[in-house]
């Protein structure tokens, strides 16, 4: 999952960034508002973190820019603790969620994972499929009747990508655009090496390959 983080404290920001990383999100910065809607524009996010008070372009214009646009990317805004009206001003423009500094990151991880979970139609509070869950928290995986499974983190990236999008052909450049920052050497090569060890690990039926197309992971296998 890659989010775009848009904050002009720079301090909170880099630290944000390293904190939500160490939980497997790839995060990339804005740090002012021109910057934040041309990238929500270009890239592929899966959800946007979006401070209101910002250099160049407010927040609530960055965001209503994006919804002018049918940009649909799930927003949750940061707001000042006690400004009300300024969580209305963002959910008119079509804010999903908000978030009132200063905050603790643990809420701000469990903000995000509910709505990836919600954009996705997922209900409830795990990743699961079949006979294994994924645990967010601990980044392992727990399979029916065997030792929990601690994943790598492009493993566990990638496989919470492929559980929160099922039966769906995902192109392996749109893999690569949700598991990695920008700042990461795409080569996309390397998604097969990745693939090839969920498979190891989940057998091989589980991700099935369309030539030419893509990849398909298989929450259910009759
Ligand atoms: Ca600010």
């Amino acid at each position: 999952m890659r989010l775009l983080l848009v904050e002009d404290d720079i301090e909170l920001s880099q630290s944000l960034q390293k904190k939500l990383t160490g939980k497997g999100f790839a995060v990339d910065i804005a740090d002012n508002g021109l910057d934040a809607e041309f990238m929500g524009d270009e890239e592929s996010y899966d959800i946007a973190i979006l401070d209101l008070g910002l250099p160049q372009r407010s927040g609530i214009e960055v965001l209503t820019n994006w919804r002018k646009k049918s940009n649909k990317i799930p927003v949750i805004i940061l707001t000042g603790r006690d400004t009300w009206h300024e969580r209305i001003d963002g959910f008119k423009a079509g804010a999903d969620d908000y978030l009132g500094k200063p905050f603790h990151i643990e809420e701000l991880i469990m903000r995000i994972q509910a709505l990836l979970r919600r954009t996705h139609d997922m209900t409830g509070q795990i990743l699961q499929c079949d006979n294994f869950q994924l645990d967010e928290e601990c980044q392992q995986l727990l399979i029916e009747g065997q030792e929990a499974l601690q994943l790598t983190g492009t493993e566990f990236k990638l496989l919470r990508y492929f559980m929160l999008n099922p039966s769906k052909v995902l192109s392996k450049t749109r893999l690569v655009e949700h598991v990695y920052d920008q700042d990461f050497d795409r080569d996309s090569n390397l998604i097969e090496v990745y693939i090839r060890r969920l498979r190891n690990i989940l057998g091989k039926e589980r991700i099935v390959t369309r030539r030419g197309q893509g990849y398909i992971f298989m929450d259910s296998i009759a």
